[in-house]
């Protein structure tokens, strides 16, 4: 790619699904500053709703927000660290609050380059010529165990503690996230969603999903159609962006 220029486009949708009473995933986005996030929010009643919008708009106003000499993945780090303090101080000051989290997992667009930031169990993907591969690996504690060999994927599928996360932001005064960087080429998807899809789809069928040629818009509502087909359990956030030719 050198120096060229890459455009972007972008689409997101998110959605209760048929179970949950109220929607606990949160997103936000800029094409122009190159950011895209899902949260996924957790801790009951408000509080997930509370933890996950905290995020988006902490997330989004500080970036949206940085001076342009700001190195994009130190200026990222210092905006996860911004919102965890954000989230863990409201939880301190409300019991009903308290224990609240988020997921978090972005995408940082700089020209060619990309960063993706996670921490928790919300996923990102990226589609190149036609395959699919995930790029976050899941803070759970049994995607933890099957990657140290302790437990096998069937295993994992029906354990009682998949819920589980074992990172997540607001519920401690420090959050180390996992920061991925990438190298973009012209035609790349990424798909950035919270457990409410990957849980209902298998990744070759949202792989088959992505590979239909409709606007991200309507992709992205076909990802959440499918999710809410499968089962609709939990709240179901697709947010895709398009590195254009
Ligand atoms: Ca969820």
């Amino acid at each position: 790619m050198g120096t060229a220029v890459v455009h972007y486009g972008a689409a997101a949708v998110t959605d209760r699904g048929l179970k949950r009473p109220s929607n606990e995933d949160a997103f936000g986005y800029s094409v122009e500053h190159g950011v895209y996030l899902v949260c996924d929010g957790m801790g009951g009643a408000a509080a997930g709703e509370i933890a996950s919008s905290l995020a988006v708009r902490e997330m989004m106003r500080l970036l949206t927000d940085r001076s342009p000499e700001a190195r994009l993945p130190h200026a990222a780090e210092q905006a996860v660290a911004a919102a965890n303090e954000a989230i863990y101080s409201r939880a301190q000051r409300s019991q009903k609050l308290s224990g609240m989290g988020t997921t978090l997992v972005a995408l940082l667009v700089e020209n060619s380059h990309a960063w993706m930031f996670n921490v928790g169990d919300s996923r990102g993907y990226r589609l190149r010529n036609g395959h699919l591969q995930q790029i976050t690996l899941d803070h759970s504690l049994v995607e933890e165990q099957v990657r140290m060999g302790q437990m096998d994927r069937h295993e994992a599928d029906r354990s009682p503690f998949k819920n589980v996360i074992t990172r997540a932001l607001g519920t401690q005064g420090l959050v180390t996230p996992d920061v991925f960087e990438l190298e973009i080429e012209p035609g790349d998807l990424f798909l950035l969603c919270s457990d409410g899809l990957t849980r209902e789809l298998s990744d070759p069928l949202i792989e088959s999903l992505l590979r239909i040629d409709v606007p991200l818009q309507d992709l992205c509502g076909r990802l959440v159609a499918a999710a809410k087909n499968a089962g609709g359990n939990d709240n179901i956030t697709s947010l895709l962006v398009q590195a254009g030719a």
